[in-house]
């Protein structure tokens, strides 16, 4: 047993509360600190989840609540925004019993993660925005900006892409990068499309990106990449209501032989676009009693289908560290070096793949590829790497 009796997580997404799971689990105490006071906004964002995503989450037997939350989505179909057929491609990998990959709503899969670490005992305090912390002789003094404090042996930071622990560690840790394709999505009704349940339809339209799925009720789940070279700032997005996005998306997608613009002008509800951001690559991910976990300490550009798994498998792999190795330094040196290789490699590779998205003349050489590339993921094998990973929960960490 590590002397670590109880951790701070900074975070209540994805990465938090399965960290205070997999501690449990390790038999170690630990209070989830939320920056926000309730639930995540839905704003049409969905996720899929990768295999091995699931067979993480099956090491501390939490597996099944992406499965009832989530669809199967095992396939993608890869066409043209002429309407030419580029590809069928397996998606998001298949575990040895036959569970493939799911897609769900993302406050769908923060509500379930964290509702289960709450039944298993951990506590969830929101509202409590972390600004600081402090490693002390005894461990580690949190701050938070209501006031507050808290103290535990150790602080894990899982507060996203752009976290406040990964500067407390090291002030000059990278921030995130920008990939110049903006994100929205939503949920059309009453809409006829091709692709039956089980497959994703991916379009390289002629001016952005756009992708659907039937959901089992038949509603489409969607989603679009307009490109944007420029970041723009929060309060630009913010001041673009539904029915301005509406119109932009309306106009990109008109010259597609696709159903986009049937399905968008099916969407009841708000629209709203987010900025795209990727983080490859953190020099220091731990310091003094602190250490940082998914998003935090590297984030995927969403084309890799991966963030959520790998912030899974970092809570996991970190909780089985501290598990078997006698000091926090031991246990974070062991995490790293059990996790860095294979995170690295999948940022890189999603950064490939939204680059193909992206307008411009390196769009354009990836999507005239496309056809070479799917040939090689078609005849299988070359994504086993990522979703294939195994985390051995019994055997001892040297
Ligand atoms: C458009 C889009 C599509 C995506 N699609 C996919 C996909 O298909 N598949 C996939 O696997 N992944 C996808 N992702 C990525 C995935 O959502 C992330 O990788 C995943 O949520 C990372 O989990 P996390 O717990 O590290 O961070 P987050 O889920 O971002 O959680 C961080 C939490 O920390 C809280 N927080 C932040 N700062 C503080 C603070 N100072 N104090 C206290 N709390 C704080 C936040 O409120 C949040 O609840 C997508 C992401 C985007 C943006």
């Amino acid at each position: 047993m590590s002397r670590v009796m109880k951790a701070l997580i900074v975070g209540g997404g994805v990465a938090g509360p399965v960290a205070a799971m997999a501690l449990r689990q390790a038999g170690i105490d630990s209070v989830v600190y939320e920056a926000y006071a309730g639930g995540a906004d839905d704003a049409g964002a969905f996720l899929t989840f990768a295999s091995n995503g699931l067979d993480a989450l099956r090491t501390i037997d939490a597996h099944h609540l992406v499965l009832s939350e989530g669809f199967p989505t095992p396939r993608m179909t890869i066409q043209s925004g002429t309407g030419k057929h580029l590809g069928d491609v397996p998606n998001g990998g298949t575990l040895p019993d036959g569970t493939v990959s799911q897609t769900l709503k993302r406050a769908d899969l923060y509500r379930a993660l964290r509702d289960e670490a709450i039944r298993r005992g951990a506590r969830v305090e929101y509202g409590k925005r972390l600004v600081d912390a402090e490693t002390t002789p005894d461990g580690v003094v949190a701050l938070f900006e209501d006031g507050t404090e808290a103290v535990g042996d150790l602080l894990i930071g899982a507060d996203g892409i752009h976290s406040r622990v990964r500067r407390i560690i090291d002030p000059s840790a990278p921030g995130a990068r920008y990939i110049p394709v903006l994100n929205i999505g939503g949920y059309a009704r009453d809409v006829r499309v091709l692709g039956k349940p089980g497959s994703f339809r991916m379009i390289f339209g002629k001016q952005a990106f756009f992708g659907y799925a039937v959901h089992p009720s038949s509603e489409v789940w969607w989603f679009a990449n307009p490109p944007r070279a420029e970041e723009p700032t929060r309060a630009e997005l913010a001041a673009i209501g539904t029915e301005q996005w509406r119109e932009i998306l309306i106009d990109l997608f008109a010259g597609d032989a696709s159903p986009a613009v049937e399905i968008i002008r099916s969407t009841p509800g708000k629209l709203a676009g987010w900025a795209t951001y990727d983080l490859p690559s953190v020099p220091t991910w731990y310091r003094g009693s602190l250490v940082i976990i998914g998003d935090a300490a590297h984030a995927t550009a969403p084309s890799s289908g991966q963030g959520a798994s790998i912030a899974i498998e970092d809570a996991v792999v970190l909780a089985r560290c501290l598990r078997d190795l006698p000091d926090f330094g031991q246990a974070c040196a062991a995490y790293e070096r059990l996790r860095r290789a294979r995170v690295e490699r999948i940022v890189a590779h999603g950064a490939r793949t939204s680059n193909s998205k992206a307008a411009g003349p390196i769009a354009r050489v990836l999507r005239d590829l496309m056809p070479l590339i799917l040939k090689r993921v078609a005849r299988g094998g070359s994504l086993a790497w990522m979703h294939d990973y195994h985390i051995a929960w019994d055997e001892q960490v040297a």
